[in-house]
């Protein structure tokens, strides 16, 4: 019989996975997603374009415990090749990796015409409350069903942009006894007074300080600030 894997979260992460579950070990796959459309997020980034990676990918640009992981991750992953794979091509806008058509839409429509045509079954308006680990496998509590699988994978991204289906996930990780710790925005607006509404849009190179903290990069001034 077939293993049966239960991931929860519809983001990116996890409907790549069950892509990847599917196409190289045929398991038997459930993506639970508490929203009612899978891949929302996706749908925001590169403001609206799908800006998926960075030519630029290097460890001192991490932080905090992942740091002695990060290489492993970032170079032994070739996403430009990991995306043709599954029919997705792309092209880089000087160190910005975009996909051909530019159109985060399109980014999402291929990725949920791979797993539908892979049989990954996606449940929406679906969260998972708790899970149990059992002798054998885990039992999964969600708002309307309870589940059992094999394995689990759990890949509930964060609260940024607020376009999660939910908004706490710590009961989740509790129920599993896992240690969890609370998310902090680490890309964030500012919000100044005055607010200068003229340059609104305007965007410009340079170096920044901010209570003794220097970044070089680029400013984008809004109506807020
Ligand atoms: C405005 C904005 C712009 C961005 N721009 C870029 C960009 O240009 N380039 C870039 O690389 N990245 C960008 N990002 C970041 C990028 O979008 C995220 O890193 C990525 O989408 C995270 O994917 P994920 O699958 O890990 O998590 P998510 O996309 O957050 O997906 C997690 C999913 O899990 C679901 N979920 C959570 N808990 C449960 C539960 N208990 N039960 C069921 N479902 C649950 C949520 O509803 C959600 O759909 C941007 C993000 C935002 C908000």
């Amino acid at each position: 019989m077939k293993k049966k894997m239960i991931i929860i979260g519809g983001g990116i992460s996890g409907i790549y996975l069950s892509i990847l579950l599917k196409k190289y070990l045929d398991m038997d796959v459930v993506v639970l997603e508490a929203n009612d459309k899978p891949l929302k997020k996706l749908l925001a980034t590169g403001n609206g374009r799908c800006n998926l990676s960075n030519k630029n990918l290097d460890k001192s640009h991490y932080d905090g415990e992942i740091k002695p992981w990060v290489n492993d991750i970032i170079h032994d992953f070739d996403i430009v090749e990991a995306l043709k794979d599954i029919g997705l091509y792309t092209k880089y806008m000087g160190n910005l990796l975009y996909p051909y058509s530019e159109s985060a839409k399109a980014v999402q429509t291929l990725f949920l015409n791979r797993a539908e045509e892979y049989g990954v079954k996606i449940i929406c308006d679906e969260e998972v409350l708790a899970i149990k680990k059992m002798k054998q496998g885990y039992f999964i509590h969600a708002s309307h069903k309870d589940y059992q699988a094999d394995y689990v994978t759990i890949s509930c991204g964060t609260p940024a942009g607020k376009l999660s289906g939910i908004k706490d996930r710590r009961t989740l990780f509790n129920s599993l006894k896992v240690d969890y710790r609370p998310m902090r925005p680490t890309i964030t607006q500012l919000i100044t007074t005055p607010a200068y509404k003229k340059l609104k849009g305007v965007r410009m190179k340079g170096e920044f300080t901010l209570n003794g903290h220097t970044e070089k990069g680029e400013l984008l001034f809004t109506d807020y600030g």
